[in-house]
């Protein structure tokens, strides 16, 4: 690990800011046993037992009481030895709290600085690092779920398998140069090539899988076109259908009812409604208005929603004509139920076209598996773990690689240097060749506390 760090001593309010029951200091340090007897007034706390106990200011008055639990290092969340202050959840007294711990010598925590400290430790790789943040920001019960898959290590595990592979297939390439004459015959007899297949055919297995978590963790962004009163809203609880519809606050949007957020099949949707992006000379709109602009840039299909009695109108026409044209897009004509068409998908003009009834929910399953299918989404079986861009990125990479090695094979320096390559590129998604202000960013989108 490159990245070395001083350990003072950190301290930070692990909860959620606000009032709640109970209230959590964390504190991550060395040598924490004289801190954790001055916050108690001279308690010696039992590692890993809830000892109930006063926290004090240094006069000895009372500024709390509640649980100290403590985790000597190097069995602990970050490595160091944790300090855990379970007091009443205010602002007020979790704060005087906090000053405490400052007077006592620690510093306030960066966001995500236990994690990474766990991270420089050697508690947990960096896949497993991110997948932390990627937990408590999972915004459906399957991103959740895969979150946790890949905190416990069923990604790293993966990746570790075949870099160990790739480990033994290059020390067996640059055995053979040592056989400068024989080396071709060496790596045929060793079957290099089959074993390269091999790899390459694991790789792409992990590709697909990560694929999956990538997609659930950054979800589907849609844009949705429709009039008034066409059925956006029935459309949406429609599509949610059990799914617990999570309605997030987005920080910095002003007119949050631009945006809207489903789940389908544990997929978050993002929705942008275009119905926001009209002309204004509000100031606070416009800054509005241009973020929507940019999640449109970003978004991955439109949906266009129109009511099948009347059909495409020119104002609809008007807004497709301003969003991008390499957007794929998804027409549904709403309402059948009263136009009298029958439900169902079919393809016009090289798009897809759903009949259904936002009312009655038929037909509404055919636009599911379609907003799915175009965006790649095969459900989540169980081995689904969740994964981010930079992952897929560094997979992708480490894949030309191996292509690459597979067609110079027999030219055995420039074979053997493709599997390094593509080894360093697998390596840095569990972080063990990651530039230090790659993980300064990775860390920096942490919450505090954590
Ligand atoms: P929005 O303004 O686009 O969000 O439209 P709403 O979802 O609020 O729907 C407008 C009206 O159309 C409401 O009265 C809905 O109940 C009705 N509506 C929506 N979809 C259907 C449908 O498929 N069939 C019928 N009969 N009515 C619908
Ligand atoms: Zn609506």
């Amino acid at each position: 690990m490159s990245l070395a760090y001083t350990p003072t001593t950190i301290c930070a309010i692990a909860t959620a800011p606000g009032r709640g029951g109970v209230g959590v200091i964390r504190v991550s340090g060395r040598g924490l046993l004289p801190f954790a007897q001055a916050i108690s007034g001279g308690k010696t706390p039992q590692p890993r037992y809830a000892t109930y106990s006063d926290f004090v200011a240094a006069d000895g008055t009372a500024i709390d009481n509640g649980l100290m639990l403590y985790f000597p290092g190097p069995n602990s969340f970050t490595g160091e030895d944790v300090l855990e202050l379970q007091g009443h959840g205010g602002p007020v007294v979790l704060n005087m709290l906090l000053s405490r711990c400052l007077e006592l010598g620690a510093r306030l925590a960066e966001p995500g600085e236990f994690t990474k400290r766990a991270f420089l430790n050697d508690k947990l790789d960096l896949a497993q690092a991110e997948s932390v943040a990627d937990l408590i920001d999972a915004s459906s019960e399957t991103a959740a779920k895969s979150a946790l898959k890949s905190l416990k290590g069923a990604f790293s595990h993966e990746i570790h398998q075949l870099v160990d592979e790739l480990i033994t297939l290059r020390m067996l390439v640059e055995a053979t140069l040592d056989f400068p004459d024989e080396e071709i015959d060496f790596l045929e007899a060793a079957d290099a090539r089959g074993k390269l297949g091999g790899l390459r055919a694991r790789l792409t297995q992990v590709q697909a899988t990560a694929r999956q978590g990538a997609i659930l963790r950054e979800g589907m962004h849609v844009v949705l076109v429709g009039q008034p009163n066409v059925g956006k809203s029935s459309l949406l609880n429609a599509l949610a259908g059990d799914d617990v519809a999570i309605v997030t606050d987005i920080a910095g949007t002003t007119r949050d009812t631009l945006r809207e957020e489903i789940v389908i099949d544990g997929v978050p949707v993002h929705v942008i409604d275009t119905a926001g992006l009209r002309d204004t000379d509000d100031v606070v709109e416009k800054i509005g208005i241009e973020r929507t602009w940019q999640a449109v840039e970003r978004a991955d299909l439109v949906l266009v929603l129109v009511d099948s009695r009347e059909g495409v109108g020119a104002e609809v026409s008007a807004i497709l004509a301003k969003l991008p044209e390499r957007l794929p897009r998804v027409f549904v004509f709403n309402k059948v139920d009263l136009s009298g068409e029958v439900p169902g998908l079919a393809e016009e003009d090289g798009h897809p076209v759903v009949r259904l009834s936002a009312r009655t929910l038929a037909g509404v399953e055919l636009l599911r598996a379609k907003l799915l299918e175009m965006i790649g989404y095969r459900g989540a079986s169980e081995g689904v773990f969740l994964a981010r861009e930079r992952h897929l990125d560094a997979i992708r990479r480490a894949a030309e690689h191996l292509a690459l090695a597979e067609t110079v094979w027999q030219q055995v320096e420039l074979f053997a240097e493709e599997l390094r390559l593509a080894q360093h590129a697998l390596s840095e998604v569990t972080g063990e060749f990651t530039p230090d202000d790659l993980l300064g960013v990775i860390f920096s989108r942490f919450c505090i506390g954590k």
